[in-house]
């Protein structure tokens, strides 16, 4: 049997528990237990917080990227339009430059002037370009376009102007600047006529105006912008950044680019946008939008000139950003949400787990204090079982010895019954031998041999006899066989013949069960027999018409031998003590009779009973049960 000791089974308990095990660690208190929760939660936030931010980083800067490559790809197409337009303006200075009626204009000769002003009258109209003039070595305006304009250049002298400077020194120069008379700003393209500056006679000039470039730039609905090599913007399709600066100009800058009156009296004031310091190309207005500058040399232009275009990024990257962080935010509460409810579940099932360890444990706790309660008072047990074992087989073995001491001393109260039983025969025989001899010396051998015959019939019966006692004085074996149950009674009487014989009373036989047969010793139910016949024939004693009846029945399971007597019957005294050892009324009877042949009736599995007082006598039961086919075969 299964035993635990019981300072393990603590052990156990107490890990289930958790207050002990667990490597020795101390259990978390109340307090830090409770902190954990809060803890986690200020986690989570600062995580769905990052989480937020970080995508709405993501976003814009992927919004961003987005908008410069837009950007990058719109600025080819404004800058096409302003080459296109310079370009277009070009070649007509140069041509005019070489034109010998421009050179003739320049001798001052009036028709020749005149003839030149309407020449460049007429190229002006069809060429659209703002001015065309000629400027003489000296600076004045020899004939012009406007010739009949009020605001005639006619006359002008534009010697403080560069490009004049520049075109004679060089051959060419271009030069954004303010008309003095006009007040409208335009791209000025010059060429020296004469092959070099000593042979230089003077100037042609054209002035482009971007109105129509600049129109289209507006229709775009991007701002863009062209800015100088010193950061002036010179065309722009936003009307009041026009000479705004990118950068704050010096004084002395200032001061020069107005006394060259290129720009008027434009304040060249910064431009009202605010540059990101981190992302120079990300730009503010004061209104609040945000672009993306995208800028880039403007092929054919005029040196240093870069092209801007500012495509607004505000509104995109709100709504990306906000769309990106409300899926963010969307995202990471769904993901807490969902991790919360696994850890809820987590520790629900851990709590379970523990609760069942717990459940267990005790339960082991409660089997092994059981076990070993069990296992004490299955060791009593064994011990009791075992001194019972010893005490029943002493028992036993004290029957088995009484019952061959009560064998013996039936044998001895009726040795003499036995001796009278023999001596008859054998008196008997001797007669019969000497009456034999006699018939033989007659010559009557017949009744000779019928004597002898007749010898040998008692010798039979005083074999039987004796083979009787020597049955009945061996101990049984115990071991079961058919056995007819009249026949055991037939043991009986023999055993019982001279007692029977000496007793006035008679003893009768009701055979009811002829054939019937018991499994059974034969001669421990002889023995049986014996004691009750005695024990009748004790009661009836001298009595003159004693009687002992001895009946065999069979009913459906079992066979019952009753031996009845009309003696005096059993004291109600003895009744109670009828079968304990020792419980006699006779001077010499030793009181162990019923209590032995009980003892064997029970062993063939059946019982001796005493059967209810009916009249006079004492009547005893022998009920055994039946073998299966119940008759001797
Ligand atoms: P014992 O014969 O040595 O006394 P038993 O056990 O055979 O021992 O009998 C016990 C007692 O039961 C007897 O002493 C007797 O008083 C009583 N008894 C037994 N059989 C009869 C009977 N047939 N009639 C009257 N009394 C009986």
């Amino acid at each position: 049997m299964c035993h635990i000791p019981h300072k393990r089974v603590e052990a156990r308990v107490k890990d289930a528990t958790g207050t002990i095990g667990e490597g020795m660690k101390p259990a978390p208190s109340a307090g830090s237990r409770a902190l954990v929760p809060i803890l986690g939660w200020i986690c989570c936030g600062l995580l769905l917080a990052a989480a937020v931010i970080a995508s709405g980083e993501l976003a814009r800067r992927s919004t961003l990227a987005d908008l410069r490559s837009e950007a990058a790809a719109r600025l080819p197409l404004s800058a096409t339009a302003l080459r296109s337009e310079l370009d277009k303006q070009r070649t007509l200075p140069s041509v005019l430059s070489e034109d010998p009626s421009v050179r003739a204009a320049l001798g001052g000769e009036p028709r020749a002037v005149a003839a030149v002003n309407e020449k460049l009258r007429r190229l002006q109209l069809s060429t659209r370009a703002s001015v065309i003039y000629v400027i003489d070595r000296a600076g004045r305006t020899v004939a012009a376009s406007n010739f009949a304009e009020p605001n005639s250049f006619v006359g002008q002298n534009y010697r403080f102007r560069r490009y004049f400077e520049g075109a004679l020194r060089q051959g060419a120069a271009e030069q954004v600047a303010l008309g003095t008379v006009s007040r409208r700003p335009g791209v000025y393209i010059a060429r020296r006529i004469g092959a070099t500056a000593a042979q230089g006679l003077g100037v042609v000039v054209v002035k482009v105006e971007l109105d129509d470039v600049e129109a289209g730039w507006r229709a775009g609905g991007m701002p863009v912008y062209v800015a100088d090599a010193r950061g002036i913007v010179v065309a722009t399709s936003v009307e009041d950044w026009r000479f705004g600066t990118l950068r704050p100009l010096g004084r002395d800058e200032a001061a020069d680019i107005r006394d060259s009156l290129q720009f008027g009296s434009a304040p060249l004031a910064p431009l009202p946008l605010v540059r990101d310091p981190v992302e120079p190309d990300l730009v503010s207005g004061t209104d609040g939008r945000g672009y993306v500058d995208a800028s880039g040399p403007v092929e054919g232009g005029l040196p240093g000139w870069r092209l801007h275009l500012l495509l607004a990024s505000d509104t995109a990257v709100q709504e990306a950003v906000g769309l990106s962080r409300f899926i963010a935010f969307l995202l990471s509460a769904i993901a807490m949400a969902a991790i919360a409810l696994l850890l809820r579940r987590r520790d629900r099932r851990r709590g379970e787990r523990a609760r069942e360890a717990r459940r267990a444990a005790e339960l082991e706790a409660r089997v092994a204090a059981r076990t070993l309660d069990l296992g004490t008072a299955n060791r009593r047990l064994t011990t009791e079982i075992g001194e019972r074992e010893r005490a029943e087989a002493r028992v036993l073995a004290l029957r088995d010895d009484l019952a061959q001491a009560n064998r013996l001393a039936s044998l001895g109260q009726i040795t003499a019954g036995v001796a009278h039983e023999i001596n008859q025969p054998l008196a008997a025989i001797r007669t019969y031998a000497e009456n034999a001899g006699l018939f033989l010396d007659r010559g009557d051998a017949a009744t000779a041999r019928a004597n002898l015959l007749t010898v040998v019939g008692l010798t039979q019966r005083i074999a039987d006899i004796t083979d009787a006692l020597r049955g009945f004085a061996r101990r049984g074996d115990g071991a079961l066989v058919p056995v007819e149950i009249e026949d055991a009674v037939d043991g009986a009487l023999l055993i019982l013949g001279s007692r029977i014989r000496s007793s006035p009373a008679t003893v009768e036989r009701i055979v009811g069960a002829p054939g019937a047969v018991v499994m059974a010793s034969r001669v421990r139910l002889e023995q049986v027999l014996v004691n009750l016949v005695r024990n009748a024939l004790d009661a009836l004693g001298e009595a003159p018409e004693g009687r002992v009846e001895i009946a065999t029945r069979l009913d459906a399971d079992r066979v019952e031998i009753g031996v009845r007597d009309n003696g005096p019957g059993i004291p109600e005294a003895v009744r109670a003590t009828l079968f304990t050892p020792f419980a006699t009324t006779k001077p010499n009877g030793l009181g162990l009779g019923l209590v032995i042949a009980s003892d064997i009736v029970s062993d063939l599995g059946g019982a001796l009973v005493l059967a209810p007082q009916t009249g006079k006598g004492a009547a005893f039961l022998i009920r055994l049960p039946r073998t299966s086919d119940g008759w001797a075969t």
